[in-house]
């Protein structure tokens, strides 16, 4: 056998199925009890086994499992040995505990593997919940109570257990909303999830409408102890609760949007239903549900909607900024140009450009790394935000080592006084050369920049660290310091 798993497997699919030759009786009843203790043990062992990292989850299932199990033995002692047969007796106590544990440690897995806050998945777990607690409300919950009116301590135990499989599904819906990923273990557990689910409902349907022995739905209690002990003794069990990666398609993927349209529709579905075959419909119970159901699609409509927007603004400050140094970039240092060229047209200011280049930046890169002149890049960067904080003048990175200063209402000697302060700032002794140009209240904007190059270069050939102002339409005049 290649490992403890499919041994596991294959000894519990024949005691299952064994299990249903055996006709009704305390034999029969006893090898249920097995497959039962079996899974709770296969639990523990596949946690002491595969060590997950985060084991307090696995404990929780077993002790959900070891609960059933336990509920087993004691039916099988109150039934055959004590010939005590009443409901409810003390097996449900010990079953309808072990709905909580197993559902406390499908939410341990959830949260181990989106730890943090997941909007997305609460409300999508509640939606899913909340239709299939409406169906479960009208076609079990319900009849259940008024079957059982001459006697409250039967009705409010036997319509426990429809309302703990509830508790279970939304516990497992919110597991796969948070994992994502569909690893054998996860898809056996939510297996065993299911499957204990219908078991219990065509269990319960039964009892409320029928027979009710419990017998039709013994094989898929059965089945679904194998899966948990599989779930548990699967390798893949250490990744079961791994962070997940974050959801793409803002957190609402086409089939998850399926199966939220499907859970919305359940309760005009059931409606439908009721009213077709002729049964009173529940007026009350479907004004409820769809009330929270729709509350819930608004809900999740706004998480979606301040989802969207976060990643709005998150995408237009990125394609605004420079990610190196965090000033604004060559495009929104376009915008910002065009914007301030049209208010210097209203007052009648004076619009300056000046064009920054680090000197001999090639030879720092060159002599400590391109690391090292990445920092120099993002230190100069806050030093000169620094000392241009309440000046007025914006700062952008135009491209490489090379950045734009734009300012209006400010005269130009001043900005040559700004240009000097942050030649003060730079750190490491760097060291830049300008080229400042004013906007002669006609020109072109490129043509500007050009200007502004163009002094730039002139000041690059006066030996560098030092600023050069253009003409207003010709060549540059002077230099400073
Ligand atoms: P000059 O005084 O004539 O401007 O000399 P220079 O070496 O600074 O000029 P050049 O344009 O020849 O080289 C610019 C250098 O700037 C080349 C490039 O490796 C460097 N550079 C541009 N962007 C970055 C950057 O983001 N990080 C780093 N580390 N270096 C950059
Ligand atoms: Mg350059
Ligand atoms: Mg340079």
């Amino acid at each position: 056998m290649r490992s403890p798993w499919c041994a596991y497997a294959l000894v519990g699919a024949l005691l299952a199925l064994g299990v249903q030759l055996v006709p009704q009786g305390p034999v029969r009843d006893g090898l249920g009890a097995l497959t039962g203790c079996a899974a709770g043990v296969a639990t523990v062992v596949g946690a002491r086994l595969h060590r997950p990292r985060h084991p307090r989850a696995w404990w929780l299932l077993a002790a959900g499992l070891g609960s059933w199990a336990l509920g087993d033995v004691t039916y099988w002692v109150c039934w055959w040995l004590l010939d005590v047969r009443g409901f409810p007796g003390p097996p449900d106590l010990l079953y309808l505990a072990a709905y909580p544990l197993v559902a406390a440690g499908l939410l341990r897995m959830a949260r181990l593997a989106r730890p943090g806050r997941d909007v997305e998945g609460a409300v999508d777990a509640a939606i899913l919940v909340a239709g299939c607690g409406l169906v479960s409300w009208t076609s079990l919950i319900a009849p259940t109570l008024a079957g059982f009116s001459a006697d409250p301590a039967s009705a409010v135990v036997s319509a426990a257990y429809p309302v703990a499989d509830v508790v279970v599904l939304g516990a497992l819906v919110r597991l796969f909303a948070a994992t994502g990923h569909r690893s054998v273990s996860s898809r056996l557990l939510a297996s065993a999830a299911l499957v204990l689910l219908v078991a219990d409902s065509v269990d319960q349907y039964a009892t409320s409408f029928g027979p009710g022995d419990g017998s039709g739905a013994d094989w898929m209690w059965q089945a679904a102890y194998v899966l948990w002990g599989c779930a548990a003794l699967h390798p893949s069990m250490r990744r079961l609760s791994d962070p997940a990666p974050a959801p793409g398609s803002a957190g609402l993927s086409t089939s998850r949007l399926l199966v939220l349209t499907g859970a919305s529709l359940l309760a005009p579905a059931t409606l439908v239903l009721q009213l077709l075959l002729g049964l009173p419909p529940q007026g009350w119970a479907y004004v409820v549900g769809s009330t929270v159901l729709f509350l819930l699609v608004v809900l999740r409509i706004h998480v979606l909607l301040r989802r969207v927007r976060a990643q709005a603004d998150l995408l237009a400050d990125l394609a605004r900024t420079d990610p190196l140094t965090g000033l604004l970039n060559r495009r929104s240092a376009d915008a910002e140009l065009r914007r301030l060229r049209d208010r210097a047209r209203l007052d009648g200011t004076d619009l300056v450009v000046a064009l920054l280049d680090l000197d001999r930046f090639k030879v720092f890169n060159d002599t400590r790394g391109h690391p090292a002149g990445d920092r120099l890049l993002v230190g100069a960067c806050t030093a000169w935000r620094g000392a241009l904080a309440g000046t007025g003048v914006a700062l952008a990175r135009w491209g490489g080592e090379e950045f734009a200063l734009v300012a209006t209402g400010i005269a130009p000697a001043r900005v040559e006084q700004v240009l000097a302060d942050l030649r003060a700032v730079t750190p490491e002794g760097q060291t830049f050369s300008a080229g400042l140009a004013v906007w002669d209240g006609a020109e072109p904007l490129d043509a500007l920049v050009a200007r502004a190059d163009a002094a730039l270069y002139a000041a690059k050939h006066a030996g560098r660290a030092c600023t050069r102002t253009a003409d207003r339409g010709a060549g540059p005049v002077h230099t400073t310091a």
